[in-house]
């Protein structure tokens, strides 16, 4: 989707994004329901993902958390992580039974509330002046960037801009060493000494949050830093390892805020047993949504059926002119809208958003269709028509065979439920760590 005017991240520097640019499923069971989910893209990398997907996922049903969940893991044996595949397997069994996602998770309808999320770099007075705007608008927070090349260049945005809009507006700030891109321009890299100072100076400030001080992987220094830091640590939206890393990030102390984007953690159950964890352990959880419609969608619904909804706000990018809710949302037929900075959430079923096929047909490019008959002519070719036989014979049991079984664990569970318990058994560490402890 074309961005409306250039927009420059702040997590790489010198880079002009003209266009949101994302990978679309459309996954359709035989009885003819569609369900969506999508994943961030630089253009056409995942052009060759039909011929992994189409074997793996074709003839499985939909309804069946614990074997998708497991066949997206078998994939990523090869090396591709598409957990956000299974969110749209959520949006099939909300539209199946008529209702949100949220509600399979156990929530109730209602609205959640918003921060506004920055994206690129400002002068302090600019940005000061973008944080009243915000703030006027109705939020309750504003989420600054800091990219400078030195450390006093970062401390002495916080303090200017804290001094001009004063200590009763909230505000946190990410650093975005998580995910550090030095593609163009060269980017700072924060050591734990840097990040040490510099939340020692956002905690003087009043700042809510310090996200992503250090690498997504620095667990170590993440922990050590912790222990030392006066203002809380977000971070986790890029730890696509999903449930078993974030348990053992919750273990060794990482954080105090956790942002898991089931996106690239794994997808709906997964990170929704992340979420149990992290409120298990009396740590905050607040998801990174800055992705696109879809990927907004997915991480409202899980954010609804946390019990953080209470007492957390949700991310809202907002950096005009080149990136805007109308945009992100663009390929949907209505944008998600806020109002006084809380959105209501959705009542439709599955997802709650429908895909508009106007500006599906102008912007998408198809990049492969599997059906039954193309992975069975594939087969054929491929292997000769008796082994092809032979192995769709084996399969075709396999499949019938778990059918049989999965409706006797239906009549006692719900789809939902036996997601939500396979990502439980997923990893070893079945009970919420206490990852408090450091605190
Ligand atoms: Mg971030």
């Amino acid at each position: 989707m074309p961005l409306p005017a250039p927009f420059a991240p702040a997590w790489i520097p010198g880079y002009l994004q003209t266009g949101n640019r994302f990978t679309l499923i459309r996954l359709t069971t035989s009885s003819g329901l569609q369900g969506w989910s999508a994943a961030p893209a630089m253009g056409r990398e995942r052009e060759g993902l039909g011929d992994l997907l189409g074997p793996y996922l074709l003839g499985e049903r939909a309804d069946d958390l614990p074997a998708i969940a497991q066949r997206i893991r078998e994939m990523s044996y090869l090396g591709w992580r598409n957990g956000w595949i299974e969110a749209a397997c959520w949006d099939l069994l909300g539209k199946a039974s008529g209702v949100p996602v949220y509600a399979l998770l156990g929530a109730a309808a209602g609205s959640v509330a918003l921060y506004a999320s920055t994206g690129e770099l400002r002068s302090a007075a600019a940005r000061a002046e973008e944080v009243r705007a915000r703030i006027e608008e109705g939020f309750a927070a504003v989420k600054l960037r800091v990219h400078g090349e030195t450390l006093e260049q970062d401390l002495a945005h916080l303090q200017e801009v804290r001094a001009r809009v004063g200590d009763d507006v909230q505000l946190s700030v990410d650093a975005n060493q998580g995910w550090r891109v030095a593609v163009i321009a060269d980017a700072p890299c924060w050591d734990l000494e840097r990040a040490s100072r510099f939340c020692g100076a956002a905690a003087e400030l009043d700042f809510a949050w310090v996200e992503e001080p250090l690498a997504f992987d620095a667990y170590d220094d993440l922990a050590a830093l912790r222990r030392r830091s006066q203002v809380p640590l977000a971070g986790g939206e890029l730890n696509n390892q999903g449930l078993p890393e974030l348990t053992t990030m919750l273990e060794r102390g990482c954080y105090d805020i956790y942002q898991p984007d089931a996106v690239m953690t794994g997808g709906i159950a997964q990170t929704f047993e992340v979420v149990r964890r992290v409120e298990a352990a009396d740590l905050r959880y607040t998801p990174h949504t800055w992705t696109n419609g879809i990927g907004f969608a997915i991480n409202l619904h899980l954010f609804a059926a946390s019990r953080s909804r209470a007492t957390e706000l949700l991310e809202w990018p907002h950096a005009p002119p080149g990136w805007i809710p109308a945009v992100r949302d663009a390929l949907l037929e209505r944008p998600w809208t806020q109002q006084n900075g809380r959105l209501e959430l959705p009542v439709e079923p599955g997802l709650g958003f429908t895909i508009d096929r106007r500006a599906l047909a102008r912007h998408g490019r198809r990049f492969y269709t599997a059906t039954p008959t193309r992975v069975a002519v594939r087969t054929v070719l491929d292997k000769g028509l008796g082994t092809a036989r032979e192995l769709g014979a084996i399969r075709e049991r396999r499949l019938a065979e778990r059918s049989v079984e999965l409706d006797r664990e239906l009549q006692e569970r719900t789809p939902a439920q036996l997601g939500l318990r396979a990502a439980m058994r997923s990893t070893s560490a079945g009970a919420a760590p206490s990852g408090s402890a450091a605190h």
